[in-house]
Parts: C-alpha cells; structure tokens; sequence
C-alpha cells in the first residue's frame, strides 16, 4: 500500500527505529535521520546503558511488527529479583506466582540493530546518520540538520514530523520556545547518578553468578544491580546520590575510596569485578530524571514520542517498553483514522498522557523498593503472600509489578490505580495482624480483594467531591 505522505523522524534510537518500520511498513514515504554513527558500524560507547529489562508490553511491539522471534534470540529470561545482603547471602525473590512470567536482559544495541535493519529493508525507507537535528520550523514541517564530519547545515521538508530523539530532544526544546504553542514542561531531576560497570564472562565464557535473575545489592539510599549478557558478562549499574549523604559520587574520588565502598557495601560484587577501579574512572556518570510536558503534538504536523515526550527514571524496566507501547497505541490510532493526522495525534495523546504519567510515578516509587524495601521483612512477606496467590489463583489476582509488566493489555494508569490500591490492603491488613497463620489462602485473598475494593471505593469518592 503506497501512501502519499512523506514523514521525517529524527532520531533512530529504539523508539525511532521501530516506528520508521511501522510506518514504512503501512506504506508512508520515510526518513529517519540520526546523530551518532550507524552503530551496526561503530563500536558502542562504554557505559551507555548496554543492557536493558524487556517485557510485555516490548514483546507486544515486536509481534506488531512481525520481529518477536527475532528478538527472542537475543533474550535472556530473568525470572526474579536475586537479592544479596552485605553478608553475602542472597535469595531470589520470583517477579511472579506463575512461573511463565518473567522479563528479559537484551541487548540494546542488539536490539536498535534488528529494528533499522528490517526498516531499511523496506524501499520507502531512508536511514541518514551522523546529522544532527538543530533546529525545527514546526508550522512549515521542516528541520534543520548539522554533518558531524563536515559541519555544514542542511534541511529537510515533510508532510509530517516525529521526534524520537529522546530525553535531551531538540524536537521539543523548539517546542517550547514558541511561546504560543504553550507547552508545559518539567524535568525533575532525581538526587541519585549511575554509573555502569562490568562483571566479565569467565575464561571459558560461562556466568560468575546465576544469570536467570536480575540482581540487587539494596542498600538502604543507595543500590548496585546487574544484569547478564548472552556473553558471560553482566552490566552492573551503581545508583549512587550525587553529592548527598554518607556515600556519594562526588566522594568517591580516589581508587582507594572506591575500593573502601564497595568492599563495604558490596564484597561479593567486587569479588567479581576486577576492572572496578579502571571502569569507575573511565566510565561516564550519568543524570537521571523524568520529564514530563504537554501538548506533545503541534501544528497537527508534528508529534513528539518515546523518551522525548516522557523520559522516566529506570527503576520499572519500563522506559524503553512504553518508548515501543507508544508506537503500538500510535497505530492503532492510524488504523482507526487512514490518513486523518490532525485526529490521529490528538486521540492519541490524550490516551497516551496519562499512561505516560502512571508508568513515570510508578517508577520512581519502584526507586524506594528496589532500594530498601525489598529488604524489609513486611515487604517481603507481603511478596510471599502476592505470589501464592499468582500461582494458586491467576485468575483472580495480579501484583502491582505484575500488572505493569505482564499485562500489556491494561494501561499503565490502570496498572497503577489498582496496583497501589492492593498494594495499600495487604501491607494494612499485615500490619494490622489481620492474615494470621490459621487463615487459609483463599481466605486471605477474599479478605484482600475486599480491602482492595473498599480502597478504590474510597479514591472513588475522594475523586468525585
Ligand atoms: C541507565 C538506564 C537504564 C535503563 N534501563 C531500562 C530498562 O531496563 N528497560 C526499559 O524499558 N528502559 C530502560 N531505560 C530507558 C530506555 O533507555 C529509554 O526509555 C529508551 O531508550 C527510549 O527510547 P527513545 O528512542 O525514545 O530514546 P533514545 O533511546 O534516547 O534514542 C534517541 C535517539 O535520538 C538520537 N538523537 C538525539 N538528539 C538528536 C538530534 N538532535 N538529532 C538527531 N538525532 C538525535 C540519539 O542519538 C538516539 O539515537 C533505561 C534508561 C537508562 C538511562
């Protein structure tokens, strides 16, 4: 199906690549322009989020555009959260009852490959790299671009324009100085920095530790994770405060001071690291925040997505999935729509904003579980609970974290109200001492559900005043 419409996305990261598939797959005339080098050519800056937490709701996106058993090659299951305490000792806590539900590590740059790979495999799309978008003039769909090797400036028209370039995004920076467009826009900057490190593969290329598992060294403020590779190797992240607290980035400037903390904090880590100290000062540290604004549409020409309408702290796994949900939700919009952008966008903004909202709030609260929750004792018995019931009755109950990553059918909003709601009931009723031993499970859950029911009367009622 040939389309008239010739549609400019700027920006060919995950979000970028996959929607030029999309579109070029319904037939639209495509160009895509990146800044940086065609990674399938370059080798990969070090530290620059190598690995990511994929699930559902990304496996959704990849079935939409027929890639799903492609990328499977590249996943690897993590099944459960492993948590290590400063003793050493470490249990795993199963992301589900059901044992079929888990997420992935993949590769991002594995992954970002498979997708412009099949876009340009298609003959209406164009893949242009190493031009970098300066500037956009919105009303007369138009973008301005600068060569990295040569410098020189050059321009590109479209019928329509798509920023996918992501949390820094020049599409939405020129958003924002039209003061007419009236764009609301925050970033708010999260107190904690990361830096990525490496545990190797050993010599004969197998695992230092159990790879099934997304790893967590909680801490209290701070917190260490790793994820594997299908190399052998795990990426370790650091989430570290900046400049506050006992223990900070800004602190940590010396080898031996490095040393010291993690010998401290994290000593059966670093006895799997062996270029800590080289990798610590070598590698970048990056800002975390969430950035919120709105209207993402302008003109009726121009739609700003993924990270660039609303990057999120990564502490769900989910930045990058609701990055690919975007361009799911997108197109069920073009289905319903042929051709109709002005409707298109704004259907699809106003669905999409307060999903985009949920998952960015739900994020930051999963910052204070991974890092201290998850070794409380009244979390963790709450978890034991949630899961006997995932596995005893399916059906009937989904977690919090279950309904965020496993059902990529329920908006996030969704996920959150009722996630929140169940999550309020359990720790009420435990702290209250209301599930006690004698009770049966079914008894406990009928008890939960009705907690949960009476709560989200209440929010309900509060809403309605
Ligand atoms: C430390 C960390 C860990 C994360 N872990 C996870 C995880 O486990 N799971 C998950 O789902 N998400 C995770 N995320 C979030 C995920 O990385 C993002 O949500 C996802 O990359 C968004 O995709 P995007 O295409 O919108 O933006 P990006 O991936 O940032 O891509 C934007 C692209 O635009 C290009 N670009 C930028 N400016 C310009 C310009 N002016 N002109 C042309 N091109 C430009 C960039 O070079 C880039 O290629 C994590 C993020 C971080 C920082």
């Amino acid at each position: 199906m040939n389309r008239k419409e010739n549609i400019l996305i700027i920006g060919a990261g995950l979000c970028g690549s996959l929607l030029a598939l999309r579109l070029g797959q319904r037939g639209y005339d495509i160009t895509l322009v990146e800044k940086r080098p065609d990674l399938r050519k370059v080798k990969q800056d070090a530290g620059r989020s190598i690995n990511l937490a994929f699930s559902d709701r990304g496996v959704k996106a990849m079935r939409m555009v027929g890639l799903e058993e492609e990328v499977k090659k590249l996943c690897l299951p993590m099944l459960g959260r492993m948590i290590h305490d400063k003793q050493g000792n470490k249990f795993m806590s199963p992301y589900s009852g059901n044992k079929e539900k888990y997420i992935n590590s993949i590769s991002r740059p594995g992954l970002n490959m498979i997708l412009l790979d099949a876009a340009e495999k298609l003959p209406n799309v164009r893949l242009i790299f190493n031009q970098s978008c300066e500037s956009v003039d919105l009303k007369n769909t138009r973008a301005t671009f600068k060569d990295y090797f040569t410098k020189e400036k050059s321009e590109l028209t479209a019928d329509y324009i798509f920023g996918t370039d992501g949390s820094g995004s020049a599409v939405r920076n020129n958003m924002f100085t039209e003061k007419q467009l009236r764009l609301s826009f925050s970033i708010d900057w999260l107190t904690h920095s990361y830096k990525e490190l490496t545990i190797p593969a050993m010599e004969n290329g197998g695992f230092r530790t159990d790879n099934n598992a997304l790893h967590i060294w909680p801490r209290g403020e701070n917190m260490l994770i790793a994820l594997p590779n299908l190399d052998g190797s795990f990426t370790v992240t650091l989430f570290l405060s900046h400049e506050t607290g006992a223990d900070n980035f800004e602190k940590l400037n010396s080898p031996e001071k490095v040393l010291e903390y993690f010998e401290r904090e994290f000593p059966d880590a670093k006895a799997l690291m062996p270029n800590l100290v080289e990798e610590f000062f070598e590698n970048p540290t990056g800002s975390l925040g969430t950035v919120k604004c709105f209207p993402w549409s302008t003109y009726k020409k121009t739609l700003i997505i993924g990270d660039a309408a609303h990057a999120i702290v990564p502490f769900y796994g989910q930045g990058m999935n609701a990055s690919f949900e975007d361009v799911v939700v997108l197109d069920k919009y073009i289905e319903k729509y042929d051709g109709d952008w002005k409707t298109i966008f704004s259907e699809y903004q106003k669905e999409r904003k307060v999903d985009a909202d949920a998952i960015a709030d739900l994020a930051i609260d999963n910052f204070s579980e991974m890092k201290e929750h998850t070794a409380n004792p009244l979390f963790q018995q709450k978890r034991k609970l949630e899961i006997a019931f995932e596995d005893n009755y399916p059906k009937r109950y989904n977690s919090k974290y279950s309904l965020v990553t496993f059902n990529e059918d329920i908006p996030y909003s969704v996920a959150m109200r009722r996630g929140r709601a169940q999550d309020k009931a359990i720790l009420n009723l435990l702290d209250n001492d209301k599930l006690t031993e004698d009770m049966g499970l079914k008894e406990k859950l009928d008890l939960v559900l009705n907690e949960t029911k009476n709560i989200l009367q209440d929010d309900d009622v509060a809403k309605n005043l």
